[in-house]
């Protein structure tokens, strides 16, 4: 990958170019090099990928802009880590959302590859802040998966604990200044490195960095001050999801109650009679010798309730069966998946002594034909 090409180029755009000529150039490089559409070449669409998101992320924010337009590079240098550009600095993911649907972190997530620097949060370079990602699972079943459903979510979130108001002690009794770091939290710790010192700021080991020494530790938080709640929170979620498929909820969706995104991942419940691959789903169904040989209409679930389906005479056992668009929805677009039914031929037991005359005499006939 080129270091040195410059942001324009990357994107295919003039340096006097809008804000809208900068957001469709990306959406289509963004489609072109969408590592799951370039399955030849994954690697180097996911490098191409990251190389326009780091372009994009420059070129869309003014101030960015103004910056590298006026020093190049070394004008956004500071912004990105040591290392440079990585998924931890692209701040338009609302965008890739925008241009690929709700869903584009179930395919990341499933290759667990792209976007595993950004929600790895591991802090590259200096001071980063880092991006802590919430993520909640929910079970649902294959018919809520089939029908989509509201649902709520219980979302985890610390708040101070209300019995000693968030000071760890417990009520009425006392917290002094730590005699160590005299209530400051933290202390210096001189340590020999080469030829110098180097002073460390740190903790302080006594008080845990709290700055008071806590007699005795609140019952209710055990004396960490804070106590965990939780929110609960109305999720839609949609038609057609699969195991893995990450929906955002952003502080807004949640009327105001989430501080932060939240990505709720779909688990679905393993189902006894439908197997589902992709968009398609399979069932076993069992019919009778007289209906495989004779042809009949028989009775078969889907996920809609059940249905008619027609069996031809002289049908095998094992044969394959479609029902068109009996299947799972499509999650990104109209349509969808069909169902397969697989019939097994059951051969007939505890035969009366009528039944196998006739069965018998039905096997003299076919000899007869035989040797016609
Ligand atoms: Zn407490
Ligand atoms: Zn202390």
């Amino acid at each position: 990958m080129s270091e040195k090409k410059d942001y324009y180029e990357i994107l295919g755009v003039k340096r006097n170019a809008s804000k809208e000529d900068i957001k469709t150039a990306y959406r289509v490089l963004a489609k072109k090099f969408h590592p799951d559409l370039n399955k030849d070449n994954p690697k180097l669409a996911e490098e191409k990928f990251k190389e326009i998101s780091e372009a994009y992320e420059v070129l869309v924010d003014d101030n960015k802009r103004a910056r590298y337009d006026q020093y190049g590079r070394a004008g956004v240098e500071a912004d990105f880590g040591k290392e440079g550009f990585s998924w931890q600095n692209f701040s338009h993911i609302n965008d890739l959302e925008d241009i690929f649907g709700h869903d584009i972190f179930s395919d990341f997530f499933g290759r667990g590859s792209i976007f595993s620097d950004f929600f790895g949060s591991r802090v590259r370079g200096y001071e980063r802040p880092e991006r802590k990602i919430k993520r909640v699972q929910v079970e649902i079943s294959l018919e809520q998966a089939y029908r989509g459903i509201s649902t709520e979510v219980a979302i985890p979130h610390m708040e101070k604990c209300s019995e000693c108001n968030g000071s760890g002690a417990e009520k009425g009794t006392c917290t002094k200044l730590c005699y160590r770091c005299d209530g400051r939290g933290e202390v210096k710790q001189e340590q020999l490195q080469g030829f110098g010192r180097i002073i460390k700021i740190g903790a302080c080991p006594v008080c845990n960095g709290r700055g008071k020494i806590i007699e005795k530790l609140c019952q209710s938080c055990h004396g960490i001050g804070e106590v965990q709640k939780l929110d609960k929170i109305k999720v839609k979620i949609p038609a057609g999801v699969d195991n893995g498929t990450a929906l955002r909820i952003t502080p807004d969706k949640s009327g105001g109650r989430l501080k932060e995104d939240i990505y709720v991942f779909i688990s679905i419940h393993p189902h006894p009679v439908f197997h589902r691959q992709g968009n398609d789903v399979y069932i076993e169904k069992e019919i009778s010798l007289i209906d495989a040989a004779l042809g009949s209409k028989i009775e078969v679930p889907t996920l809609d309730g059940n249905a008619m389906m027609k069996i031809p005479q002289g049908t095998q056992t094992d044969t394959l069966f479609r029902l068109r668009n009996s299947g799972m929805p499509n999650l990104r677009e109209n349509g969808q998946g069909d169902q397969y039914v697989r019939v097994i031929v059951k051969t007939p037991k505890n035969l009366t002594k009528r039944q196998k005359e006739l069965l018998e005499e039905f096997e003299k006939i076919e000899k007869e034909k035989k040797n016609q």
